[in-house]
């Protein structure tokens, strides 16, 4: 039986530390927040409140939920415990991924999660990029938004096989993917260093807080209702109804949809433990010579590496780079990380100058042990009508949008057959707040694989 936090639940403290809200101090010292525009007027919930669905946390999932559920004509209430975009949503990177982490490809889909959701999911995800650049275009979302292509440079020869594999399954669903030869991947990438490259040229970047503003805005012009500042304090089930209560008012609702990432603050445990928080942290540079944009990311394209710990960069449509990653210990890390990743990023890019941190800031994902996303049961009874829904797993831009897309269609009567995942029990990782510890601790470990690869790969 799931546990549902209720009024006189104390989360245990490994469940208060996996979920902790967001520091709010790092989420308006990013260069997403000063640049954004502003979000739907709204406030906090006072007294109670009625609808058909209630959607708990104001992030991509929570918005494109309701905006697609609002579309179809059903009432639905989000209540955001902060503002639109607070949590990851507001600050990523802001790639547009329309795949999963590297490893997760349609075979291995297909074997993990069985023949049909493994094909829905890889499906949708596949169409994630458009779909996201497409809802920018019908609503008219300014986020900076360019669908310039999403690309993965291999950094050794021997990752070549694989590159050649995973192109192959993507293309067999009919994606217009496409393996990079080493010449290529040195010029779109400015860097020396890559054997070749995985091109997606339906992916891109944003803004993404301006990108979740943007979803809030189309949700409610769409007719959904949003409260903000409206922390759901607990969750409980009152005969037919669900009651979410926060600290000026309640919710009362059919039914019931928890979209807090790993950050609900144990409003229930059990999903939210189903995940685990990794901080990382980001920075974007001072405003650089555009004349260097012929030469690093020319195509404008968004770029992670394969690498265990990963490189990922991309331009500002004001010729900033923006780069970030994990840091192995606690310690000062805010202040490390400010010069660590730009850092590192000139070592293979030495064509750009000094860079200064003009902005850094943090957030935490959340990914599941086996980094999918998860449809769970509330509790064990069918008729509750009590779900909540995780997407994240480090790519989420696209994977959270379609799959608020697809709940909401369900929700609005469609079939189960049109879920791309099982609803299930939660299956919370043992300690989340340890698990989240681990990955950090094993990020040197990490390195040293990558430095013993790439000296092998010269
Ligand atoms: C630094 C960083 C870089 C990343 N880079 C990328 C990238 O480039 N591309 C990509 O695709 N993905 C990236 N991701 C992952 C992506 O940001 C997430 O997958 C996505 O934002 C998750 O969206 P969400 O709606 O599930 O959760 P969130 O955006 O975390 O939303 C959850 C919301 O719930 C609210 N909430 C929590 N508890 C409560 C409560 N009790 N009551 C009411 N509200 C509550 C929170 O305030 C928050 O706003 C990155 C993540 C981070 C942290």
């Amino acid at each position: 039986m799931t546990k549902i936090a209720h009024e006189g639940y104390r989360p245990t403290l490994f469940e208060r530390l996996a979920a902790a809200p967001h520091p709010s101090v790092s989420f308006q010292s990013s260069f997403w927040h000063a640049t954004a525009p502003a979000g739907p007027d709204a406030g906090p919930l006072h007294g109670e409140v009625e609808t058909d669905v209630a959607v708990v946390g104001g992030g991509y999932l929570g918005f494109s939920t309701a905006l697609h559920l609002a579309e179809a004509g059903v009432e639905v209430v989000v209540l955001e415990a902060d503002e639109p975009g607070f949590g990851a949503s507001g600050r990523n990177t802001g790639f547009v991924v329309p795949n999963l982490l590297t490893g997760l490809d349609p075979t291995v889909l297909r074997e993990t999660m069985g023949a049909r959701y493994g094909q829905q999911i890889a499906e949708m995800i596949g169409q994630g990029g458009e779909l996201v650049f497409e809802l920018i275009r019908r609503h008219g979302i300014e986020c900076e938004a360019r669908q310039s292509g999403w690309i993965q440079p291999v950094h050794t020869p021997e990752k070549l096989a694989w590159l050649e594999d995973r192109v192959a399954q993507w293309k067999a669903l009919g994606r217009p993917v496409q393996a990079l030869s080493r010449d290529e991947a040195v010029y779109e990438t400015g860097s020396d260093v890559y054997h070749g490259a995985f091109l997606d040229p339906t992916g891109g970047h944003l803004n993404p807080l301006a990108y979740c503003r943007g979803l809030a805005g189309a949700a409610t012009k769409a007719g959904a209702r949003l409260f903000t500042n409206s922390r759901a304090r607990s969750v409980m089930r009152h005969g037919d109804r669900w009651r979410v209560t926060t600290d000026r008012g309640s919710l009362v609702a059919k039914r019931l949809l928890l979209t807090t990432n790993s950050t609900g603050g144990g409003l229930a445990p059990a999903p939210e433990g189903t995940q685990f928080p990794i901080t990382l942290f980001q920075v974007a540079s001072q405003q650089l010579d555009p004349a260097l944009r012929e030469n690093v990311l020319p195509k404008d394209r968004a770029s992670a590496d394969t690498r265990k710990e990963l490189i990922a960069y991309r331009w500002t449509w004001d010729n900033r780079i923006v780069t970030g990653g994990l840091l192995a210990s606690p310690f000062g890390s805010a202040e490390r990380a400010k010069t660590y990743h730009l850092d590192r990023l000139r070592e293979m890019l030495p064509q750009l100058p000094p860079m200064e941190p003009a902005y850094a800031w943090q957030g935490r994902l959340a990914a599941a042990r086996d980094f999918l996303p998860r449809l769970m049961k509330l509790t064990e009874h069918e008729g509750d009508q009590g779900w909540s829904a995780i997407a994240c797993n480090g790519r989420g831009i696209a994977m959270t949008t379609a799959l608020g897309r697809r709940i909401a269609q369900w929700l609005a009567g469609g079939s189960n057959e049109g879920l791309p995942v099982p609803v299930t029990r939660a299956d919370p990782v043992a300690v989340p707040a340890l698990a989240s510890v681990a990955f950090s601790v094993w990020l040197p470990w990490n390195r040293r694989v990558d430095r013993a690869e790439l000296k092998r790969a010269k």
